[in-house]
């Protein structure tokens, strides 16, 4: 009944509001299939007058605000986060079908990202540069690069905004962000924090739509001067070159289909949980998902029956279940997509070592976590990302076929090497062609560690000191010293 329904607003010019038209549309909770909020269908109408929103923060209060006023601001909006914790992991959890305890966690430590830029904000500084010609002081100044469009996927909605917004902030760039149609509701709650934490109208501004139409105006918008997109890699082409049309920075995360590369000397059974981690965590549903497992032959069986014996026993349901281990695929093509894949797996000949199934048992949109093995490197499983807890398995037998296999994707995003070698650990995760390698571990982030895809898997850097730089201009200032005149037809 629509009078359950949540209701939530866009923030346009530090103001909650609707689409212009009116419209709306309504999320779906992929657990229970019923719709249970209703968001603004914005449109290119709305995307123009965000814009326009964002630009005149700039030229007003935010943009002659200090690097020391930014960062108390985003100190503040640090602790209203932590403080909001709770209900903004319930908005994750009911638009996205994840985990309720991972979502806890993930924004309770979403704080931590906003103050570790806040602690780069007044930092920011340029340099006084050597000239050849005495006659000249130069020095650079590091300005905003203006206004930022921040576009995400539905998987982890807030934390991928937050690796744009905290650093664009801090850099001083004013933000419209724009989430997916398929889990729109929780940054349309963060919008409700930007208002709280008193930021001038207009530097953050939140639009949803439910057309890609709204995604694709704000990349090609002539307002926007840098555009910071997580999406597939499809899209991101697509974002790519609409802001070449712009001639504007661009920062992309995109895809992956991410090795695990697993030694015969390897502890088995923490290589096991690393990759049950890797792949089934987040119903496998993350850019960083561990979905292929490169192991040696000599523990190829050993491992499988690991890997197979711990997923058998996931605990599929409630995504708020204090014992749920994992939840329902996100939303309804997903699921087919997944579904899709399964097939042209048993058609190509793929074991499947465990599940290879719906579980049509539980209501919602539930996939068993899946092993499957005999995949070769042709396998379409092998090559494309799933996007769901589908774990394809080959064997190798030296080093040198295991970077070879590692590095045949068009991808690089991330990568695991265990082996307790640690000579070889080094190695190899020196030859890996991806943007993250963890050696005897899986899927840790930090605001403090760059994160982002080698290859198709992206362009620049999020997170880490030089995920700023990505927000910022350099201007060279010369300065004459001497007060003359020069011959005005010679250079320097
Ligand atoms: P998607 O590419 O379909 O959509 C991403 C966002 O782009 C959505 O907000 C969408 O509305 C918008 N969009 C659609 N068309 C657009 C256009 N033409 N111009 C501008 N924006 C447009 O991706 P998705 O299905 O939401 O997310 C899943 C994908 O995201 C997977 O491929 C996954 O690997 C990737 N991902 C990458 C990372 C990373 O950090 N590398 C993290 C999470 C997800």
């Amino acid at each position: 009944m629509a009078g359950e329904l949540e209701h939530f607003r866009m923030l346009i010019g530090g103001k909650a509001v609707g689409a212009e038209s009116g419209a709306t549309f309504e999320s779906h909770n992929p657990y229970t299939g019923r719709p249970w909020a209703v968001v603004p269908d914005g449109g290119p109408a709305d995307v123009d007058t965000a814009v326009a929103a964002a630009r005149a923060s700039l030229d007003g209060e935010w943009g002659s605000m200090t690097g020391f006023a930014r960062a108390a601001l985003l100190r503040r909006l640090a602790d209203i986060v932590a403080a909001n914790a709770e209900r903004l992991a319930r908005l994750e959890v009911n638009d996205s079908g994840k985990l309720y305890r991972e979502m806890i966690g993930q924004l309770n430590g979403l704080g931590g990202w906003y103050q570790y830029f806040a602690g780069l904000a007044d930092k920011i500084e340029g340099r006084q540069i050597p000239s050849p010609n005495p006659n000249y002081l130069v020095y650079t100044r590091r300005e905003p690069v203006g206004v930022v469009a921040a576009i995400t996927p539905w998987n982890s909605p807030l934390l991928l905004m937050t690796w744009k917004v905290a650093p664009a902030l801090a850099a001083g760039c004013a933000v419209v962000v724009k989430p997916s149609e398929h889990a729109p509701v929780s940054t349309l709650g963060f919008a409700e924090l930007i208002e709280q934490a008193e930021f001038p109208p207009g530097v953050v501004n939140v639009i949803t739509g439910l057309s890609r139409e709204t995604g694709a105006a704000l990349a090609a918008h002539p307002g926007v001067d840098k555009v910071a997109f997580t999406g597939s890699t499809a899209t991101g082409r697509a974002v790519a070159r609409a802001a070449a049309e712009n001639i504007n920075k661009v920062t992309l995360e995109l895809g992956g289909k991410s090795p695990q590369v697993v030694f015969p000397d390897a502890d088995l059974a923490a290589a096991a949980n690393g990759i049950v981690a890797g792949v089934f965590a987040a119903t496998g549903q993350t850019c960083m998902a561990g979905s292929r497992l490169i192991v040696h032959q000599d523990v190829h069986d050993e491992l499988i029956r690991l890997v197979a014996e711990r997923a058998a026993k996931i605990k599929l349901g409630d995504p708020n279940g204090a014992d749920t281990e994992m939840g329902p695929v996100a939303n309804v093509p997903q699921y087919q997509k997944i579904l899709g894949y399964l097939q042209t797996a048993k058609d190509e000949g793929a074991t499947i070592a465990c599940g290879g199934a719906a579980d049509r048992g539980l209501g919602g949109l539930f996939v068993k976590p899946t092993v499957l093995t005999g995949i070769t490197p042709e396998s379409t499983v092998y090559k494309e990302e799933v996007f769901g807890p589908v774990l394809a398995a080959l064997t190798f037998t030296d080093e040198d076929e295991a970077i070879k296999l590692a590095n045949d994707t068009p991808y690089g995003l991330a990568a695991a090497v265990w082996t307790k070698d640690v000579h070889r650990a080094h190695r190899v995760a020196a030859r890996i062609k991806a943007g993250s390698v963890w050696i005897n571990a899986y899927r840790v982030v930090a605001p403090s560690v760059p994160f982002g895809g080698f290859k198709h898997s992206g362009l620049g850097r999020e997170n880490g000191i030089h995920a700023v730089d990505e927000y910022l201009e350099e201007k060279a200032v010369w300065v004459e010293l001497t007060g003359g005149t020069r011959d005005p037809f010679t250079l320097g």
